[in-house]
């Protein structure tokens, strides 16, 4: 009785934990595994057929026949169920995966939850141990061209270390406390076609530095993500004994707000505009010469509008017009941007004034005190 089966089916989704998706949590699933006994959406119902049907077995809610022992098997478990078993042991630091997340990342955390069953079996994730060795495939700093790099994490020593061939002394030495990761930069994908890619940014002579790596094999590069997640999680935990977990996962990795190409001219209204890459990462605006530039040509702290920051459409009385502009005031300066439409400007603007608004932790007084000394000591260089 197919009608039946199929009103059976309807029932339970409408049941706690059914009615969004096992992985992802997105509401209304279409798909369902049913040997596992769970809801998906399509976009993780299509990471489950990558797994193989030996693994997950994928039928469409509406669209295909049901047998009565696969919605027996429906009924018996779902989506609460199914979580209790395979989520039992996912570590702190792992990162929860959303709507947003991007797809390498969803796809390696169902693998690890289905497939390689990481998550029953905690002894199988070689991202909590501390340490992490292995070649990444390392952007050039002054070109384009990855070439494999020895990489090193050790918490013990709180360092993430990187080697150029078979030298003995690493030609980096990064803190992991230092570190912020970000998975796979869409302009990563866009310029060199490179899916699993990281970018691992740091703070080196009072300026962030930015590295760009990659490895073929998508799970490899998801656990060095996870493994520095991790390792920051424990040194946080030792620096803020009274901190819950929750309050710390926050600070573990920082995805960009948003990321663009924006003109912006100099501190004289004589200067002209120029093209600069924006990256706009927590309570940091960066602008750069070039998309994956080992540096920033500038940085720029965001403050709290009580400070006396803000975000104005328009120019600067005096200053050239160029496209859609918008000035950004701190107490020191404003900063001239523009943008080549309006949707461009409005986007920016409300990604920054969200910033603004937003009262800023301990932790950021910490990047204004690096970002402004920088400042005074290189005005010349750094800030034009
Ligand atoms: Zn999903």
């Amino acid at each position: 009785m197919a009608d039946n089966n199929g009103r059976i089916l309807m029932d339970l989704l409408k049941l706690t934990g059914n009615s969004e998706c096992a992985d992802c949590g997105k509401l209304g699933p279409e798909y369902a595994s049913y040997n596992l006994g769970i809801f998906l959406c399509t976009r993780c119902a299509t990471c489950h057929r990558h797994m193989g049907a030996q693994v997950s077995k994928i039928k469409h809610l509406k669209m295909d026949t049901w047998e009565d022992a696969q919605v027996a098997r429906m009924k018996e478990v779902g989506n609460m169920k199914s979580k209790l078993k395979y989520e039992r042991w996912v570590p702190p630091s792992y990162r929860k995966v959303s709507e947003s997340t991007p797809q390498v990342l969803v796809e390696q955390f169902i693998f690890s939850k289905y497939k390689r069953q990481e998550f029953i079996h905690p002894e199988r994730q070689s991202y909590t141990s501390g340490f992490m060795e292995g070649y990444l495939m390392k952007k050039g700093r002054e070109n384009n061209q990855f070439l494999p790099r020895k990489f090193v994490l050790s918490e013990i020593e709180n360092t993430l270390k990187y080697y150029v061939k078979d030298r003995k002394d690493p030609k980096a030495i990064i803190k992991i406390s230092d570190i912020n990761v970000e998975f796979s930069p869409e302009k990563i994908q866009e310029l060199h076609s490179i899916p699993n890619s990281l970018q691992i940014d740091y703070i080196k002579d009072g300026s962030t530095r930015h590295i760009y790596v990659y490895h073929d094999d998508p799970q490899t590069v998801v656990n060095w993500y996870h493994a520095i997640r991790c390792c920051k999680l424990h040194l946080l935990q030792v620096a803020y004994p009274g901190a819950t977990d929750t309050e710390l996962i926050e600070f573990l990795s920082q995805d960009f707000d948003r990321e663009g190409f924006l003109y912006k001219t100099g501190p004289s209204p004589k200067d002209v505009y120029k093209k600069r890459w924006c990256s706009l990462q927590g309570r940091k605006l960066m602008y750069h010469d070039e998309v994956l530039a080992a540096y920033p040509k500038g940085e720029i702290f965001l403050g709290h509008i009580s400070a006396g920051f803000n975000v104005v459409p328009g120019f600067v009385p005096g200053f050239r017009e160029s496209g859609y502009g918008f000035t950004l005031h701190t107490p020191d300066r404003a900063y001239q941007f523009s943008s080549e439409t309006d949707v461009e400007r409005s986007d920016w603007i409300q990604s920054i004034e969200r910033v603004l608004k937003t009262p800023p932790k301990p932790q950021d007084n910490a990047l204004a005190a690096v970002l402004n000394k920088k400042r005074t000591d290189s005005l010349a260089f750094f800030n034009r």
